[in-house]
């Protein structure tokens, strides 16, 4: 996608602190950091959100989540940490470009806001 920004995060036409890369997914420091941690990981496909992954998408999806327990690891987030994925505006979600969170260095309180 021409003009998605993280499709441009992913091909390096738009500059980040990348902190992951494979040949399926990447990971970056969010720019608007919401906890000490704060990491965005997606697939270097661009899907919208959930909604849009099938059945071929699986193995993707599921490696986002391990990419995130690697990360979590590499960055001792021992305490605990949240792995998020915001489908739609009414959830949150503000760029259009499937990607799960990583968030962890505080506590974190159930239910979400
Ligand atoms: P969401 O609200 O779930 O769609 O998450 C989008 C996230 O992207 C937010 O946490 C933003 O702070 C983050 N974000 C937006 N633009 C950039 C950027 N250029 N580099 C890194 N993170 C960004
Ligand atoms: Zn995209």
């Amino acid at each position: 996608m021409d003009d998605c920004l993280f499709c441009k995060i992913g091909n390096k036409k738009i500059p980040s602190k990348l902190v992951y890369e494979d040949a399926d997914v990447f990971a970056f420091e969010d720019i608007s950091p919401q906890a000490p941690s704060h990491v965005l990981i997606c697939p270097r496909k661009h899907l919208v959100s959930l909604t849009e992954a099938t059945a071929e998408d699986a193995p993707m999806l599921g490696k986002l989540q391990l990419v995130a327990a690697k990360l979590a690891v590499e960055r001792k987030l021992t305490a605990g940490y949240r792995t998020v994925l915001n489908n739609g505006r009414g959830a949150g979600q503000s760029v259009f470009h499937l990607h799960l969170h990583l968030l962890g260095g505080r506590d974190f309180r159930w239910p979400p806001g």
